[in-house]
């Protein structure tokens, strides 16, 4: 069999599936342990997301790591349990695999939570590979899971990223891809734009 030349990658959440995550709990409920653990998160007006809090503890404070991963794992996998399967996800992917893409995902959820639901749904039939935060160096959106799909598909010559938020967006423009909104809030990437443009300039780059 040949490799396939075309690998559209899915997020999962908000995605294929839908689940009554809320992103914005988790990460106050993160800031909120790092806080009352003596750990300093640094005053901005963008609220920090779950993966760079975790970005800080793993810097400042690891020690601290393996606690507050326990606060997205309970949201998660209480959430998960609640999901319910997006309209038309199973033929979308189907879709994809009659067009020759290989078919991938790219969740900031970890294995357990990921391998949970897409059993439920019976859309693993339908994947040639999962990418959990469990193979990853860094969540969404740092680009480190898209290396686990290049690993992959060594020879794909496309690339291309679906999701629903601002993180999936991030993370494809961070990993050189192009990528597709779905669904997704617009306001939410009125803050990406404005969070990126300010890490360029403090980086110096144009
Ligand atoms: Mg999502």
């Amino acid at each position: 069999m040949s490799a396939p030349e075309s690998v559209c990658v899915f997020d999962l959440d908000h995605t294929l599936v839908n689940s009554p995550l809320d992103l914005r709990a988790v990460g106050r409920e993160m800031e909120a342990f790092i806080r009352a653990r003596g750990a300093t998160v640094p005053e901005r007006e963008l609220r920090w997301s779950g993966a760079e809090l975790l970005g800080l503890v793993r810097q400042d404070a690891a020690h601290l790591e393996d606690e507050l991963m326990q606060i997205p794992r309970r949201h998660e996998r209480a959430a998960m349990a609640e999901a319910i399967l997006e309209p038309f996800a199973r033929e979308a992917l189907a879709a994809m695999k009659q067009l020759g893409y290989a078919t991938a995902i790219w969740t900031n959820n970890d294995r357990v939570v990921a391998d949970f639901v897409l059993g439920r749904f019976e859309l693993g039939a339908h994947l040639d590979l999962v990418v959990t935060r469990d193979e990853m160096t860094a969540l969404k959106p740092h680009p480190d899971g898209l290396r686990v799909v290049r690993e992959r598909w060594p020879a794909a010559d496309r690339i291309v990223m679906v999701g629903d938020s601002w993180v999936d967006g991030a993370a494809a423009q961070a990993g050189g891809i192009p990528f597709i909104r779905y669904r997704g809030h617009p306001e939410a990437y009125s803050a990406l734009a404005s969070s990126l443009e300010a890490s360029v300039s403090a980086r110096g780059e144009c």
